[in-house]
């Protein structure tokens, strides 16, 4: 018997209802996130029913199925989102996580780096300008996070490794992109200018409270303060002109929840008229720093609460959430990088590892690099980081957010509590679409 198309709802949409009685739909695969106004929500609705439609009746269903949150009852989408899952194999991209610098100017509370080691050496610099030159013909991306220590401590390095990664990229046509993880004391707007011409135009800074709340949990080593300078930074970084994102990330625990609300009205007065500046909340977990046992963290519960509730008190007084919350629900992007075959965190020592907390463990110890850039690696362990998701997961193959999250979210945490990674958003995931829309309307 002939097996006739319909256009059924994808098993991948999420909806959510808006204040103003319209809707917003997410599709997963897609990552179309798309606004219905309250005229168009019953076609929309009815469009969605589980039994589908024949045909694409009208533009509000043809817009639907573009957007993927129609799809024909002969497409697979379990093989599709397994498809998707196996392009993170595509060999012509690459992603390097690089410690220019272990040491650090701050001694946050919560802390888990100990700061043993302190600039990258010159076997380890000449070692990636090597691998990089040779990697390059085969590339058509290449992403760098700069990550520490604190980065900005070792400028010349990011220096000389950028100037010759942007000659490499130039050379051999390679989309070349970066972000930068600092703590913001040394981002004067000189230092802001030289990274940007860099290609470095992501960035995410930590504050924690506006002064003593911030400067009693994020302070110098020895005990110095760091908001003024931080906020003098960042005040004289809008001048800058041109494209670039900064994220400031607020770690929250019991101690500096209640702070909050004077945080984000401090942001808003000094940022809230430039669009490249957005807030991020996260609750300070017990990363394994020596304080851990002091750190009053929030219950799971409350964290995944208040995550949501601080966002939307921001966005209410006029300050907007980071972008990296909505280019989190994109495909792949929930996937992190030490899931990710071709990704590597490489120290200032030259050690390899797959992920950024567990840096003492041996089974995140994946390999060394060489002066002449040749790469020492252990598949056994990289295999573990990297196979540990949704293949072996049937809950997650079943899952709305698969083609985002992939069961990768955080590889580190499922092995080591054997739990699902969820992500923060998809466990939200009506507010979060409430909250992008709502920013939106900003
Ligand atoms: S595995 Fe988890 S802890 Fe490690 S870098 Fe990824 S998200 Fe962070
Ligand atoms: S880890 Fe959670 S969000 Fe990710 S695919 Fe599995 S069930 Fe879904």
């Amino acid at each position: 018997m002939e097996n006739k198309n319909r256009y059924v709802p994808s098993r991948f949409n999420a909806i959510t209802h808006t204040d103003d009685n319209g809707v917003v739909l997410f599709n997963s695969y897609t990552g179309a996130i798309t606004y219905f106004s309250d005229q168009e929500k019953q076609a929309v609705l009815s469009s969605l029913k589980r039994a589908g439609t024949d045909l694409l009746e009208n533009e509000i269903q043809e817009d639907l199925h573009t957007n993927g949150f129609l799809v024909s009852s002969h497409v697979d989408e379990k093989r599709r989102a397994q498809f998707l899952h196996q392009s993170l194999h595509r060999t012509d991209t690459m992603h390097l996580v690089l410690m220019p610098t272990e040491a650090c100017n701050f001694r946050c509370t919560y802390c888990y780096e100990t700061f043993e080691r302190g600039k990258m050496n010159r076997t380890v610099i000449n070692g990636l300008k090597a691998f990089v030159q040779e990697k390059a013909a085969s590339l058509t991306d290449l992403h760098i996070s700069w990550f520490g220590g604190e980065p900005l401590i070792s400028l010349d390095v990011i220096e000389e490794l950028s100037e010759t990664f942007l000659a490499i990229a130039k050379e051999n046509h390679v989309q070349y992109s970066c972000d930068l993880v600092t703590n913001g004391y040394l981002l004067t707007k000189d230092t802001f200018q030289r990274l940007l011409s860099w290609n470095i135009n992501q960035f995410m800074i930590t504050v924690d409270g506006v002064g003593e709340v911030h400067d009693r949990r994020r302070h110098l080593t020895g005990g110095g303060r760091t908001f003024d300078t931080i906020i003098e930074n960042l005040i004289a970084i809008k001048d800058v002109p041109g494209s670039f994102d900064i994220t400031i990330r607020t770690n929250f625990d019991e101690d500096n929840l209640q702070a909050t609300s004077e945080l984000t009205h401090f942001l808003k007065d000094h940022f809230a008229d430039d669009k490249r500046f957005g807030i991020l909340f996260r609750p300070v977990g017990q990363w394994g720093g020596k304080n851990d046992d002091d750190i009053p963290v929030c219950s799971r519960t409350m964290a995944n609460k208040k995550i949501w509730e601080l966002t939307d008190e921001a966005i209410t007084q006029g300050f907007g959430m980071s972008s990296m919350i909505a280019d989190s629900l994109m495909p792949s992007a929930s996937v992190c990088y030490a899931a990710k075959p071709h990704s590597l965190v490489v120290s200032s020592h030259g050690q390899l590892y797959k992920c950024t907390l567990s840096l003492h463990e041996e089974f995140n110890q994946v390999g060394k690099i060489h002066e002449d850039g040749h790469l020492e690696l252990d598949y056994d362990k990289i295999a573990s980081w990297v196979t540990s998701g949704e293949e072996t997961d049937a809950v997650c193959q079943s899952c709305f957010y698969r083609p985002v999250c992939q069961g990768n979210h955080c590889p580190l945490y499922r092995m080591r509590t054997g739990e699902r990674p969820c992500p923060y958003e998809k466990r939200n995931i009506k507010k979060v679409l409430n909250l992008i829309w709502k920013n939106s309307t900003q």
